[in-house]
């Protein structure tokens, strides 16, 4: 038969392609989303209530705020933090860019900080001092990839300036700094989640506003939707008859088929990051041995992180997006990077400010492979894969 005549089977390219996130839901979950469909109550009801009393009490927050995604958090932060027209706000330049535009969404700027360096790339809050000027107003700390940011000398800095300290965790519920038992996101004066479908608590769009002060989760309750003096699960329950609108508001609403899916899923988060810290040891263990990458942060973080994605810096630049192409062409190994720094985009001024240390990790970077049911089998043709990759491309 034909077959017979064709080269042994272990190509590389008959293999299955390992995607760089994977999200797989489970019955009950499937049935969370349609129990709700079948109440016909949509949105605005006792299914966000309930999801925010959950979250709010896992993270240990006095207030949790659900939101239709974390950019529509950051912006209520921002609002919270009183930015307005002339305002600053310091953001690294390695961030996802929302952390960026919701600034610009109150009036304000952002003004891009350098990261630490190749082995840390949360803010630098020397750089952060440095470019403290009479406007800025507030600073965001973003948590990378579920590894704490700086927060005790960012706070210090803040609280000397009269700062506010917002807290960008997109990528860490439930992670903690080292030595700390208080969740990432409840520190500043508001930390905002994402729900985003790739994110490690998803439900495909979604968003959350965590704080302690009562001013902020007012105003953020507020603002949600379109600072209506009552919401229509109060009306629906003859709580109130009509409505004010005090003030400039928006549509951040969350719908109850995803607050649902969220609630459904909250049980099993820290079962999903303890398979993420696991899978992050071994990938540790095992790329440690490889020549001419270094893998940023200390074991001891891993173990307090969400471990949102697993990065690799490739120490020549000129090697990450060849070994890219030859994990995606040759091994069906799914990488990212995990960011293009701000600076350099043409909305944010690319050039105007240079931020050599977010530029090289921007060059440098890749995201392997990383979800809870990633397994052992999968890990090694994936770190089996980049050795072979690095080889090739060098
Ligand atoms: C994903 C992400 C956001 C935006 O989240 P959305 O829910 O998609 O709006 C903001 N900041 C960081 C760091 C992110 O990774």
């Amino acid at each position: 038969m034909h077959w017979l005549n064709q080269a042994p089977m272990a190509t590389p390219e008959t293999q299955t392609p390992i995607p760089v996130f994977d999200v797989q839901l489970e019955e009950k979950h499937v049935e969370a989303v349609a129990a709700t469909l079948r109440s016909g109550w949509l949105t605005m009801g006792p299914r966000i209530q309930e999801f925010e009393a959950e979250f709010a009490e896992h993270i240990g927050a006095p207030h949790a705020i659900a939101v239709s995604s974390c950019t529509s958090a950051l912006h209520l932060a921002y609002l919270a933090a009183g930015i307005g027209p002339g305002d600053e706000v310091i953001v690294p330049g390695i961030t996802f860019v929302a952390s960026a535009a919701a600034v610009r969404y109150c009036g304000g700027t952002p003004v891009l900080a350098e990261v630490a360096g190749q082995h840390d790339l949360g803010l630098d809050p020397e750089d952060v001092a440095a470019k403290i000027g009479p406007k800025t107003k507030a600073v965001c700390a973003v948590h990378y990839g579920g590894y704490a940011a700086p927060l005790e000398p960012l706070r210090a800095l803040c609280e000397e300036h009269g700062l506010a300290l917002i807290e960008d965790a997109a990528h860490s519920p439930e992670a903690t700094p080292v030595g700390s038992d208080r969740k990432l996101g409840t520190i500043g004066l508001a930390g905002t989640f994402s729900f985003f479908s790739n994110k490690i608590l998803s439900c495909g769009e979604g968003g959350l506003l965590a704080t302690s002060s009562d001013e902020v989760a007012e105003l953020a309750r507020s603002r949600r939707s379109h600072s209506m003096t009552s919401g229509t699960w109060d009306r629906h329950r003859g709580h109130a008859m009509g409505y004010d609108v005090v003030d400039v508001g928006y549509n951040y609403r969350m719908d109850e088929p995803r607050a649902a899916l969220l609630s459904a899923r909250l049980p099993d988060l820290a079962a999903d990051i303890a398979q993420r810290r696991a899978l992050t040891h071994r990938y540790r263990e095992l790329l440690g041995e490889i020549d001419g990458i270094v893998l940023p942060y200390e074991d001891e973080e891993v173990d307090v992180s969400s471990c949102y994605v697993m990065p690799v810096m490739i120490e020549n630049p000129e090697l990450r997006d060849p070994v890219r192409k030859i994990l995606s062409e040759q091994h069906k190994v799914q990488t990212s990077v995990l960011y293009p720094s701000i600076s350099e985009f043409t909305a944010y001024g690319a050039g105007r400010d240079e931020l050599p240390r977010c530029e090289r990790a921007a060059r440098t970077q890749l995201t392997l492979p990383l979800y809870p049911h990633l397994g052992e089998e999968r890990l090694l043709r994936v770190v089996g894969a980049l050795r072979a990759s690095l080889a090739a491309a060098a």
